[in-house]
């Protein structure tokens, strides 16, 4: 039994203890009520974190340093996901940015990482479908606000070939649009936006710099590779994939430093991917996981909507499987991989543990990610490092 001076010592400490904590309560609840009732407080502690966030934006370290930087600013499909946007990868290397494909909320991505609207000024696209174009008109316009002072270039496919059209049940042939054509069409849909920007502050916006210009790529040889972007050492090449009917659609490989970076777009596996990843530090490939995108189908299907369901298992053909892209990497010897644009969206751990089944055993050695919006894969000049880094 403890002697009577311990236990009274023991419960003073404890009364001390609890007056200290009731007295730590009171400040900080008071705090709280400064900060929730006090408008001079409120503007104060907002405008420091303007200041502060504005200030991290404008020193990001990535516009400086002399790495190839491989920025995604969009992993999703055209199957609405609310954490991912749709197809989006941005090059950054010597203060440069070139966006690859600008699919739906993809700007959105890109102004969080801190990507400054005035260094964007060209793009190039992988193919013309939705989930890769959605948001070009909202790409061109930030930028231009953000301070872009030359047009905006956007490069991508010609318009397919007569005897690569698509036909209607019919049997008719359909028109397909290039990209000079289709951002034609966006720049039209946007002029009207441009007119009242210019009559509102005409002398902080220059004019000039509101146009989108679209170029089509020349289509390349089967096996070969056609330089598109060529600018201080970052220098980055098409070659042809198979998204087909999309057709044609180009994946493209990117060079700066001594490093060497691959963007898949969409396509089935090909032996392009291999052919030009050899020697690659880093391949950016599509995925799409067949069992789960049919279990979405079957799902579709029970719950009355089997027109969905039809279209969710027709997307399957065109597309590569993660064990695929495993193999690709594994073939071509790339040391690091990162997986995007996963169909079907991967809403939980428990999904995207499904979605990686077999990677592992295919892909060999050599690591492999799963991809999200806001990865910044980091390859400095002149060495082997890779790093990932989560932006937002
Ligand atoms: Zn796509
Ligand atoms: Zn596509």
């Amino acid at each position: 039994m403890l002697p009577l001076k311990w236990g009274l010592k023991g419960n003073g400490r404890m009364k001390r203890i609890a007056i200290g904590l009731g007295l730590l309560a009171g400040l900080v609840a008071g705090a709280v009520a400064v900060v929730w009732f006090v408008p001079s407080v409120q503007d104060a502690l907002v405008k420091r974190g303007m200041v502060q966030a504005l200030s991290k934006a404008a020193n990001v370290s990535f516009m400086r340093d002399k790495a190839l930087h491989i920025l995604l600013c969009g992993t999703g499909s055209p199957m609405p996901d609310l954490t991912r946007a749709g197809g989006c990868a941005a090059v950054i290397a010597g203060g440069r940015v070139v966006v690859i494909d600008a699919g739906p909320g993809s700007w959105a991505k890109l102004a969080a990482a801190g990507v400054p609207g005035a260094s964007i000024d060209t793009v190039l696209l992988t193919h013309l479908h939705s989930d890769h174009i959605g948001d070009l008109g909202e790409l061109a316009t930030q930028s231009w606000l953000g301070g872009r002072k030359v047009p905006l270039n956007v490069y991508g496919p010609p318009a397919p070939q007569p005897s690569e059209r698509v036909s209607d049940a019919e049997g008719d042939v359909l028109g397909a649009a290039g990209t000079e054509e289709a951002v034609k069409g966006f720049a039209e849909a946007y002029n009207a936006d441009a007119d009242f920007r210019i009559a509102q502050g005409h002398d902080l916006v220059p004019t000039e710099a509101a146009r989108m210009i679209g170029h089509d790529i020349a289509r390349p040889g089967a096996e070969e590779a056609v330089t598109v972007y060529d600018q201080d050492g970052l220098k980055i090449q098409a070659f042809l994939v198979n998204h087909d009917p999309v057709e044609p659609a180009y994946g493209y490989r990117i060079d700066y430093g001594g490093r060497a970076a691959v963007v898949s777009g969409d396509t089935k596996k090909v032996a392009n991917m291999v052919r030009f990843s050899r020697g690659a530090d880093v391949l950016v490939h599509e995925a799409l996981n067949p069992d789960m995108v049919e279990m979405l189908a079957s799902a579709l299907d029970q719950t009355g909507n089997k027109r969905a369901g039809t279209m969710a298992r027709q997307v399957i053909a065109y597309h590569t499987t993660p064990v695929e892209v495993a193999e690709i990497a594994k073939e071509a010897g790339v040391p690091h991989l990162v997986m995007t644009h996963m169909v079907p969206p991967l809403r939980n751990a428990l999904m995207r543990r499904m979605f990686m089944r077999g990677v592992a055993a295919a892909r060999g050695a050599g690591d492999t990610v799963l991809g999200y919006d806001g990865l910044l894969i980091s390859l400095p000049a002149g060495s082997k490092a890779f790093t990932t880094k989560r932006l937002f």
